[in-house]
């Protein structure tokens, strides 16, 4: 099969109490692994299934109309998830250092203007998507939305850090409370891992 679902990197409940072990359980057994599923049988037989799924992604536009919609959900859902883990830990939390640490300083005047922008993005993504911090087509740091699971690399972006704002992510915790749960999510984020993924797309 073309894509695989990833284990988590740390245990269902090491993010309590911020993110609760059923949220976990579900979000990574039933919907991440429904997209890998899916994104699978969509491109079974055809040139893209050996693809990774950046590339897939980033060749949205190449993919034939039949399957088109169906890896760009899924396929989206399949990529967001997977940088979702990554950028979470249990030893997470605190502010991101380095060339990072200095390019958000720079663009948005402070580590604190950037978490304004980047909740605003968050809470205000109406229904479900994704927030985002990353570089744009012209490699510039910037905080955005995207609905539904459509992946940033799709508009030719490097996404290095995304919460996810589907209910599925939240609501068995927090309800109709996105705000808190957004709140509550920074102090899971993983700045090394972040970090590293800006040197490296920055290159
Ligand atoms: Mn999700």
């Amino acid at each position: 099969m073309a894509f695989s679902l990833p284990d988590l990197p740390y245990a269902f409940d090491a993010l309590e109490p911020h993110i609760d072990e059923q949220t976990m359980r579900i979000h990574h057994g039933k919907h991440h692994a429904a997209y890998v599923s899916k994104v699978n049988d969509a491109v079974k037989g055809t040139e893209h299934e050996n693809k990774s799924i950046e590339d897939l992604l980033r060749g949205i536009d190449q993919v034939p109309d039949d399957i088109r919609t169906t890896v760009r959900n899924n396929g989206g859902g399949h990529a967001n998830h997977s940088l979702f883990w990554q950028i979470m830990s249990p030893d997470g939390g605190g502010e991101p250092s380095g060339a990072l640490g200095d390019e958000i300083d720079r663009v948005f005047g402070s580590f604190s203007d950037f978490r304004d922008q980047f909740k605003s993005a968050a809470t205000g993504q109406f229904g479900s998507g994704w927030a985002w911090l990353g570089l744009d087509e012209n490699g510039k740091l910037h905080a955005h939305s995207t609905p539904n699971q459509d992946s940033p690399l799709m508009q030719g972006h490097t996404p290095i850090l995304g919460v996810d704002v589907w209910e599925h992510a939240y609501y068995l915790k927090y309800q109709n409370k996105r705000p808190d749960y957004v709140d509550a999510w920074w102090n899971v984020v993983n700045w090394r891992e972040v970090e590293k993924r800006f040197e490296q797309a920055r290159g």
